[in-house]
C-alpha cells in the first residue's frame, strides 16, 4: 500500500547526534562535555550505594512481577511529594495534592501537558529562552502554542529578571509557564530567592500556571534549598504542577523514574483530578514499570537509605562545585585573561560557558573536545585526568 514511501527523515536530536559522533572519534584524549549526564572522577555513571543496596534487598525478597495500579506505587508518590513540598507541608496536610509515577522527568512533563491540554486546549505554554531542548517539542506535540520568554542574558552571564517579568505581564491569564524550579538547564543560572519571589507575584498577580519542572534537586545547593521556589509558589496558594526527575539524583537513567504532583485547592478536587490524570496514563501506557520506582520508593521511606543518598548526593554535588572552582583557576593559569567567575555562580551540572559556536568547532576538530553549539558543557562530565586537558584547550581556543 505504499504507506511509508513519502514519509521524511526526521532530524537528528543534536545532542544525541553529538554523542554518536564522539563515539566514532578515534583520538584516545577525546572528552565528551556534550552530555547530560553525572560522571564520577573516573569517568564512570556512578552506582549509588543506596540504590545498590535497596536493589539487593529487592532482589532478595524474591517478589513477582505483577502490575502496579495506573498511578504507580503509594510509597514512591508519597515520598516525591514529601521530598518536593516538605514534609510538613501544609497541601499535603490538607490532601489536596496529587502524585502519579511517572517515565521519568520527561512522561511527568507530558502526562500534565496532555492532562493541562484538556483542561486549557488554548492556552500558551511558555517557556525559557533557551531551555531544556525538549520542552518546545513536548508541549507542542500536546497540542500547544508554545513561546519563550527572555531568561538569560548573554552580557551578564546571568537573568534576564526584567525581560522576563515584563514578558509574564503580557501573556493572557492561564498562560502555562513552565520553570526550572534549581539548576537550570543548559544555563546554569536561577533566580535568587528574592528574584523567586517577583517571579512567583508575577505568576499570581497574572493569574499564569506555573509548571514547575524540577530535574535535579540535591545539584544547586542541597535537597531542601533546591525545593524553595516550588515551595513558594505552593505556599502562595497557587494551583500548580510539578515534574520531578530521579534520572540524575539517584543515578538511575536507564530505570525511567519521577513523578508529577498536582497542587489543587482541596481533597475533594485533588480526587476529581486523579481520576482524569489517571485517564491520561491508561491511555497511554497502562501503568508504569516497576523496578526503579520501587528502588526509590525504599531510599525514600527508610531512614538508613535516605541518609546514605542524601551523603552521595553531596559528594556528587561538592565534585561539581569543585570542578567549577578548578576550571575557573585553570582557564587564568592558562593565561585567559576573560573573567570566568561566572562559572562559580551557576548551580548544577550545567555550565552556559561562553563559548562561541566557532570555538565549539575549534575545540571539537583540533582538541578531540565536545561541547554543545550553544556553548554549553556538562561540569560533572570534567574530572580529575581530563581537566589539565579541557582548561588548556578552552584556554588556546579563545585566545
Ligand atoms: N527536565 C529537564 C530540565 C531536564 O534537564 C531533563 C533531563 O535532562 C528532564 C526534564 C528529563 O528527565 P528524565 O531523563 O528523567 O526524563
Amino acid at each position: 500500500s505504499k504507506l511509508f514511501q513519502s514519509v521524511e527523515l526526521a532530524p537528528r536530536d543534536p545532542i544525541l547526534g553529538l554523542t554518536e559522533q564522539y563515539n566514532s572519534d578515534t583520538r584516545s584524549h577525546k572528552v565528551n562535555l556534550g552530555v547530560g549526564v553525572y560522571y564520577d572522577d573516573d569517568g564512570r555513571v556512578p552506582l549509588l550505594r543506596c540504590v545498590h543496596k535497596a536493589e539487593v534487598d529487592r532482589v532478595q525478597a524474591q517478589l513477582a512481577h505483577s502490575y502496579l495500579p495506573i498511578e504507580g506505587i503509594a510509597k514512591l508518590n508519597r515520598g516525591a511529594r514529601e521530598l518536593v513540598l516538605g514534609k510538613d507541608s501544609e497541601a499535603i496536610k490538607s490532601e489536596r495534592c496529587v502524585t502519579v509515577q511517572s517515565i521519568g522527568g520527561t512522561g511527568a512533563l507530558k502526562i500534565g501537558a496532555d492532562y493541562l491540554r484538556a483542561l486549557l486546549p488554548d492556552a500558551k505554554v511558555a517557556i525559557s529562552k533557551p531551555s531544556w531542548e525538549n520542552h518546545r517539542a513536548l508541549f507542542e506535540k500536546a497540542g500547544f502554542e508554545v513561546v519563550e520568554y527572555p531568561y538569560y542574558d548573554p552580557e551578564t552571564h546571568g537573568l534576564n529578571l526584567d525581560g522576563m517579568l515584563d514578558f509574564l505581564k503580557s501573556l493572557p491569564a492561564k498562560s502555562i509557564v513552565v520553570l526550572h524550579a534549581c539548576c537550570h538547564n543548559p544555563t546554569g543560572v536561577d533566580p535568587t530567592p528574592e528574584q523567586w519571589t517577583e517571579i512567583a507575584k508575577v505568576v499570581q498577580d497574572k493569574e499564569l500556571i506555573p509548571f514547575m519542572d524540577i530535574a535535579y534537586q540535591g545539584f544547586g545547593d542541597g535537597l531542601q534549598a533546591d525545593a524553595a521556589a516550588v515551595r513558594l509558589f505552593v505556599e502562595k496558594g497557587l494551583n500548580c504542577l510539578i515534574s520531578t526527575s530521579f534520572s540524575k539524583s539517584f543515578s538511575l537513567y536507564g530505570e525511567r523514574i519521577g513523578a508529577l504532583t498536582l497542587v489543587t485547592d482541596s481533597a475533594e478536587e485533588a480526587a476529581r483530578v486523579l481520576s482524569q490524570v489517571k485517564r491520561v496514563i491508561r491511555t497511554n501506557y497502562s501503568n508504569p514499570p516497576t523496578f526503579g520506582g520501587a528502588i526509590v520508593a525504599e531510599a525514600l521511606n527508610t531512614p538508613e537509605l535516605f541518609a546514605m543518598w542524601e551523603e552521595e548526593l553531596g559528594e556528587m554535588r561538592q565534585r561539581i562545585k569543585e570542578m567549577r572552582s578548578q576550571l575557573v583557576n585553570k582557564l587564568a593559569e592558562n593565561g585567559v585573561n576573560m573573567n570566568f567567575d561566572f562559572v562559580m555562580a551557576q548551580k548544577g551540572m550545567f555550565s552556559y560557558s561562553g563559548l562561541t559556536a566557532a570555538q565549539v568547532d575549534k575545540l571539537r576538530e583540533e582538541h578531540a573536545i565536545y561541547a554543545i553549539s550553544s556553548g554549553r558543557i556538562c561540569v560533572a562530565a570534567l574530572n580529575s585526568k581530563n581537566i589539565d586537558t579541557v582548561a588548556k584547550a578552552i584556554a588556546s581556543v579563545i585566545k
